[in-house]
């Protein structure tokens, strides 16, 4: 007998549960792409999109996934054989990088590990070093969805002014944002990067880079080919040269709604403390599956944990075990050990990921760790007791 019948749950770190509300949104003809209300609704998007990430700088909008984003934010800001440096912990800033390499920028990588967090010191002293500016681009994650740590984003900034280098900072926040808080403007970061498939509760298509004034400098000094440019995106003479072509008209109307909930219902304070409400339960959920067994969090320090997304490690085996089973007998879709190994490997065996972004509820978060407890007790897989009493307690808080 399989408790695998009605409705499925994911619980991956993107793309995340996409909201009713979102769906239906979707669900019309397409409009008129000349006149009328698309253009109404295009426009009032980009206020909330500031507001969510904290800042007055511009946003544009592309159609793309968050690797467009990435590379939207390098083509404007760096000429081939520009040397940038990558924060690497986990995975998510790697790959940007490897993107990097394939434009012909020159990619430095200071490496803190799948269990590590950048370390704003290491980086000051680099940067110290850089003397002729050399280094034109600092590429961040702030929240790694891979290992599920956090970066200090401030204090990255803070080692770039402490050295009075001059290298734009640029931070991905696709994972957490709306999840973990992020100030663009109050951390001084210069471009950041966002999508619409995790916190954003929109399906997968759109890609956010907000760029501030120096950024916008920067532009001056490279050709982004027509594409990528931000310039007509952001001041267009006519409504196509927003998304250098037809508008991505339904996950419009997708995001519109998304915000709508977000920004003017919620709000996102409120959704910010939803987020870390139900992180510090399954957080205590861990910690009671983990005495006396083998699981344990990837990340130890509890203020260096996303909002968005929980890494486990577990006994050799154990995690794709809890996967399989979750996913066969109880419909629930758990993330899989994502740069830990490749498949079939003991770090990809030994891993997974809890996804707990964007629209996630109590019910969701106990119905994910029940699911994940039910699955350890089916296969014999050792594991403390009262993980959901104590996930519960601090639901009630
Ligand atoms: C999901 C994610 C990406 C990649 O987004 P795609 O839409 O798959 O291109 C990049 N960075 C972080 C931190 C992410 O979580």
């Amino acid at each position: 007998m399989s408790l695998h019948h009605g409705r499925s749950l994911i619980s991956i770190p993107g793309p995340s549960v996409i909201p009713d509300r979102v769906l239906n949104a979707m669900h019309r003809a397409s409009p008129n792409i000349y006149e009328g209300e698309l253009h109404d609704i295009t426009l009032s998007l980009f206020d909330d999109l500031k507001s969510v990430a904290k800042t007055k700088s511009d946003v544009v909008i592309y159609i793309a996934n968050g690797h467009g984003a990435w590379e939207a934010a390098l083509k404007n800001t760096l000429k081939a054989g520009d040397h940038v440096l990558v924060l690497n912990t986990g995975r998510f800033a790697a790959i940007w990088g490897i993107m990097a390499e394939t434009h012909n920028y020159q990619v430095e990588v200071m490496d803190f590990g799948m269990a590590g967090t950048v370390d704003p010191s290491q980086v000051s002293e680099r940067l110290a070093e850089d003397t002729n500016e050399t280094i034109k681009a600092v590429l961040m994650v702030q929240t790694d969805t891979a290992s599920s740590v956090v970066n200090d984003v401030p204090g990255v900034r803070q080692a770039l002014d402490a050295t009075g280098h001059d290298a734009l900072l640029m931070v991905d926040c696709i994972a957490g944002l709306a999840c973990d808080p992020y100030d663009m403007d109050g951390w001084g970061v210069d471009v950041t990067v966002a999508a619409s498939q995790k916190g954003l509760m929109t399906p997968a298509g759109l890609a956010f880079v907000y760029f501030n004034e120096k950024a916008d400098a920067a532009r001056n000094r490279v050709n982004p080919g027509s594409y990528w440019d931000w310039r007509p995106r952001v001041n267009p003479e006519a409504y196509y040269q927003r998304f250098a072509g037809t508008a991505p008209t339904h996950h419009i109307f997708a995001l519109r709604e998304a915000l709508n909930m977000l920004v003017h219902e919620e709000g996102l304070a409120a959704c910010l403390e939803r987020h870390r409400r139900i992180s510090r339960a399954i957080w205590q959920a861990i910690d009671a599956w983990g005495k006396g067994s083998s699981i344990s969090h990837n990340i130890q320090e509890p203020e260096l944990r996303s909002y968005a997304v929980s890494t486990l490690k577990t006994g050799p085996g154990e995690a794709t075990l809890i996967r399989s089973w979750c996913e066969r007998e109880a419909g629930v879709t758990l993330g899989i050990g994502l740069g830990f190994g490749e498949p079939g490997t003991a770090g990809w065996d030994g891993h997974f990921r809890i996804g707990h972004m964007g629209h996630f509820n109590l019910p969701m978060a106990m119905g994910v760790l029940g699911a994940i407890d039910t699955a350890m007790k089916a296969q014999n897989i050792p594991h403390g007791d009262g993980a959901l009493e104590a996930a519960t307690r601090i639901l009630a808080q």
